[in-house]
């Protein structure tokens, strides 16, 4: 059989930060329908604010992680990117300081790549795929793409 690939794009709506976002069965759908025997999927964030990660859905330990995430990078710390004052690089009409989510973004990542064997996404039993919103309520950007045969 051929390689090929197939890609989607998923819109998602935040609401606030930090915020975990449960896109588990947009990402099984997406394998679903492609009908892939073997090969990757690649979950892609198009951010620098908001992370893709796996990690477990349990509701006191998301409470946990948003914690975490809030204690990594404060978002009362001085960040040289939020002042205004001095900064003069990428910035746009609606800039807002937002150096924490930057910071906090740098400490996860902008994406999880998940092994498809025999048509399967292999996430183990406690795994899903979280967006997680580390800026302001918006919306992002989500690439998922397969690659196999
Ligand atoms: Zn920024």
């Amino acid at each position: 059989m051929l390689t090929s690939t197939s890609t989607e794009v998923l819109e998602i709506q935040t609401t606030k930060a930090p915020e975990f976002i449960d896109i588990t069965e947009e990402v099984e759908k997406f394998v679903e329908d492609r009908e892939l025997e073997n090969g990757a999927l690649v979950v892609f964030s198009r951010h620098t604010t908001a992370a893709i990660r796996i990690n477990e859905h349990e509701s006191l330990l998301l409470k946990d992680m948003a914690d975490f995430i809030k204690a990594f990078a404060r978002k009362d710390e001085y960040y040289r990117h939020n002042d205004f004052s001095i900064r003069t690089e990428n910035m746009t009409e609606d800039e807002v300081p937002n150096g924490h989510a930057h910071c906090q973004s740098l400490g996860m990542g902008a994406s999880e790549t998940i092994p498809v064997i025999d048509g399967e996404l292999q996430l183990g039993n406690w795994q899903r795929v979280f967006l997680i919103e580390l800026d302001h309520a918006r919306t992002r950007s989500v690439i998922l793409q397969v690659i196999g045969e």
